[in-house]
């Protein structure tokens, strides 16, 4: 049960093989015996999550059960939740609980899903490695000396230790696919404004995203049939007809146009995770795909352009952060300058700050338009890039992140390196375009590759179905780390 799949869980449930009761207290044993050791997990109610296994449980008795109605689904702790605190991993909201529920929350409930605890990330969504976080870093099950990828690092951990069968992320620069690259799962960043960001802690709102991480592509199918739609409450929220995101899960491959971009296969990538991505390549190219050569020039000016836009709209959103409206207040304080400095200087942990300041610095007086307006220029150009691309092919494949899973620390003091590691995943968000990462393969130390498949606005169908059909002549996804076997 384990290491089932959403839709084998599904049919167990249906055929009354397993009650959500039980396999909701399946995952929270495996929880309690795996969290002390990989702190994937910030919160977990035991009582919360069976009290909606027996709801489900009575649904399907109704015959009122949908493919999700009793499976247990690990949340980020970035998605607030009324009735189990929301921490967004910082010392500033380590006590709050909201009063509602996210949207994307809202979705799950409606489809009868259970609330399996909320997972660990980087403080705020803002980092690579899960270390940024309050509450301590995420280890990676397939070695736990190193890093899980962040920001969704607890969720990534979750799935790939078969905690959860399931997970929800978001990404902003790359926090749903890199942490699966590094965790050997799946995980998909959807096109800007499929998943609504209402109730979704909010990092940079012209990026961030909500999306679901998983073992295969085809649950990922199921979990966007949820998650995804239409909500009047998030002003950037796409109004489009419902779509089954599990309707191209058998197309054909004769044909498709894959774009290889130069820049993505260049030097400074690990040659072993390349290797594993020319495999795939190949793989798809013997079932009848062509591979077109492109190139995507502005990938240098990604990184630059993310680290004035993502800290500009953060230093804006967290400033309601200032002891008077949400979580934490500093108990000592003169006047209420004091309050609001000392609130913040004790409840943002460094990487916050540092943003924060980044943030300020690029939006002040003088410095906007050298700063923040050039960079909306090039975000522009970023996204030309990629409309020129995919008139020419129909997917772009390539690495997800130019390394696998690195030692906890290595890249903790140089912020630099650490933002390095986003090179590949930065671009697609910046244009609102979905992306994909499914696992193809590990390197000689065991540690697991992923492929990045991008597609075009609204292609999740069509990534999905692509990735379906590799997963049925691979295993990759299947793989369970040793530390952690079941
Ligand atoms: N690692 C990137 C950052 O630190 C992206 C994080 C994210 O996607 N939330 O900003």
């Amino acid at each position: 049960m384990l290491n089932s799949t959403l839709s084998e869980l599904s049919a167990a449930l249906a055929a009354k093989k397993v009650s959500s009761v039980e396999l909701t207290r399946l995952f929270l044993d495996r929880i309690k015996g795996l969290n002390g050791r990989l702190n994937a997990f910030i919160t977990v109610d035991e009582e919360h999550s069976v009290a909606q296994a027996r709801v489900a449980d009575q649904r399907r008795f109704r015959d009122q059960a949908g493919p999700l109605t009793g499976i247990p689904i690990a949340h980020k702790d970035i998605f607030c939740t009324r009735g189990l605190r929301t921490t967004c991993g910082s010392r500033m909201l380590a006590g709050y609980t909201s009063p509602y529920d996210a949207h994307v929350i809202e979705r799950f409930a409606a489809a009868g899903a259970v609330q399996l605890g909320k997972t660990n990330m980087d403080e705020f969504a803002m980092g690579s490695s899960n270390e940024t976080s309050h509450f301590g870093p995420v280890r990676n099950p397939w070695d736990t000396t190193r890093v899980p990828g962040g920001s969704s690092g607890g969720s990534a951990t979750a799935v790939a230790a078969r905690m959860a069968p399931a997970a929800t992320g978001t990404d902003t620069g790359g926090s749903i696919r890199q942490p699966a690259a590094l965790t050997g799962i799946c995980g998909l960043k959807p096109t800007y404004g499929l998943v609504s960001r209402y109730g979704m802690i909010a990092f940079a709102s012209s990026l961030d995203q909500g999306g679901p991480l998983a073992k295969s592509a085809a649950d990922l199918a199921l979990l966007m049939n949820a998650m995804a739609g239409f909500d009047a409450r998030d002003s950037t929220s796409v109004e489009r007809p419902a779509e089954d995101y599990a309707r191209e899960l058998n197309m054909n491959l004769t044909g498709l146009r894959i774009g290889l971009p130069k820049e993505f296969f260049a030097e400074g990538v690990d040659p072993e995770v390349l290797a594993r991505v020319r495999e795939a390549i190949r793989w798809f190219e013997s079932q009848g795909a062509k591979t077109v050569e492109i190139t995507l020039p502005n990938t240098g000016l990604a990184l630059p352009v993310y680290y004035v836009i993502a800290p500009a709209e953060a230093s804006s959103n967290l400033s309601r952060f200032d002891g008077v409206r949400y979580g934490h207040r500093a108990k000592d304080y003169t006047d209420l300058n004091s309050m609001y400095r000392r609130t913040r200087a004790e409840g943002f942990g460094a990487e916050v700050k540092r943003r924060i300041l980044i943030g300020t610095y690029v939006l002040s007086h003088g410095y906007y338009d050298a700063y923040y307006l050039k960079a909306q220029k090039v975000r522009r150009l970023i996204a030309r890039d990629f409309a020129d691309a995919y008139a020419r092919c129909d997917l772009i494949l390539g690495p997800t992140s130019p390394s696998t899973a690195f030692p906890l620390g290595a890249k903790s003091d140089d912020p630099v390196q650490m933002y390095l590691n986003d090179i590949f995943t930065i671009p697609a968000p910046l244009a609102g375009l979905p992306g994909l990462s499914i696992p193809c393969g590990f390197d000689s130390k065991g540690l697991p590759v992923g492929l990045q498949i991008m597609g075009n606005y609204f292609a999740e169908a069509k990534m999905l179905g692509a990735a379906h059909r590799y997963q049925q002549a691979t295993d990759w996804h299947l793989r369970v780390p040793r530390e952690t076997a079941l």
